[in-house]
Formats: structure tokens, C-alpha cells, sequence
């Protein structure tokens, strides 16, 4: 990893929203968002042998979720409880003990950030964590804010270039522009 930072003992590893629905054949497809699979992993590998919390995030909306086009929402139906669209990638080798995230499971509005209303701040100082390394899908949309949101409530944050993947190359682009400027150290 560039930078000279690594992963250790007191850091959070936040894998947002590898799930079957954003990879490709899924209902709202990344295109690449499986490629990013064998660097998440490599992280994991990383963040376990360094004694980190490894925690993923799940889009997992309920079937009449407002942010579906049926209910006037702007995306397609994805990410619905239980089906296999909601399910983590296969290939997402998360430890038995990774630190679940759900989000989106509210019917009054989106959720795209891990830490909005669900308690994960808390949580991440509770278990004493101190910083927080942020990857995965999509990088301009949830990744995005879920980096904003990790900044912003007081953790040195950095997000993985290379394991996370955009829905657009602009928004990609323009998601690390803004992150930066908000205080995230992109490394890769
Ligand atoms: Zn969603």
C-alpha cells in the first residue's frame, strides 16, 4: 500500500455494500464493481493479520423502499431483504467475525452513508476503534458518503482507491476530488 500508511491494531476496515446487485448481472450493476474483489480481500487479509475491525455494510431495502423508481424513487429495485441480490458478493471472503452494517432498511428516506442513523459511530468507539479505511461500492455514491460521514464524525479516515469502484468515471473522479478536500487521505 502507497502512502506509507497501513492498516493496524486500532483501525476499522469498512467494506460498503459488496453485494450481488451492484456487480455485474446484479440488478444494479458497477461495471467492474466485481473487480475489485481480489484487493478487498487482500485487505481483509491485512486488516485481520494487523488485529483491526473488519466491518461491511449491506444495502437491504424493504420491497416498496422510496429510493425504487416504483415508488418515484431514482434507482432500479435492488437490494431487496433476503433475496439474492442483497447477498454478499461469493467471493467476498468476510471473516466470521466481520461487523455487519445494515442500512437502507428505513421506509422515511435513503441511507447511503453506513454511519447515517445506524448507530455505527457508536459503535466504532465503543470497540476503541481510531481510524477508519473505507472501500468498496460505489465509490461515488455510498463509499462516498459513507467516507464523508466517517470524516466528519471525528476518525482519521482513508479510503482505497483501488478497491472501490465508481458508477461513473466522472463521479469517480469528482467523488475523490470532494473527499480529499473534506479531509480523507486517499491511498491505493
Ligand atoms: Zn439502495
Amino acid at each position: 500500500m502507497s502512502g506509507g500508511e497501513k492498516i493496524g491494531e486500532g483501525d476499522a476496515l469498512l467494506i460498503v455494500d459488496v453485494q450481488n446487485d451492484f456487480c455485474p448481472g446484479g440488478a444494479l450493476p458497477i461495471a467492474g464493481g466485481d473487480a475489485i474483489l481480489a484487493r478487498v480481500n487482500a485487505l481483509i487479509d491485512e486488516a485481520s493479520g494487523a488485529g483491526a475491525l473488519v466491518g461491511a455494510s449491506r444495502d437491504w431495502h424493504p420491497a416498496n423502499h422510496p429510493s425504487f423508481s416504483a415508488q418515484g424513487g431514482p434507482w432500479p429495485r435492488h437490494c431487496v431483504q433476503r433475496e439474492k441480490g442483497a447477498a454478499f458478493h461469493d467471493d467476498l471472503k468476510l471473516p466470521s467475525s466481520a461487523m455487519i452494517v445494515t442500512k437502507g432498511d428505513r421506509l422515511d428516506s435513503d441511507q447511503y452513508s453506513a454511519f447515517d442513523r445506524t448507530g455505527l459511530a457508536e459503535e466504532l468507539r465503543r470497540r476503541k476503534v481510531k481510524r477508519v479505511w473505507v472501500c468498496g461500492l460505489a465509490l461515488d455514491v455510498c463509499v462516498r458518503a459513507t467516507a464523508l460521514d466517517s470524516v466528519a464524525a471525528g476518525f482519521p479516515t482513508f479510503l482505497v482507491t483501488c478497491a472501490s469502484a465508481p458508477v461513473t468515471a466522472e463521479g469517480g473522479a469528482a467523488a475523490l476530488a470532494e473527499l480529499a478536500r473534506a479531509g480523507v487521505q486517499l491511498v491505493d
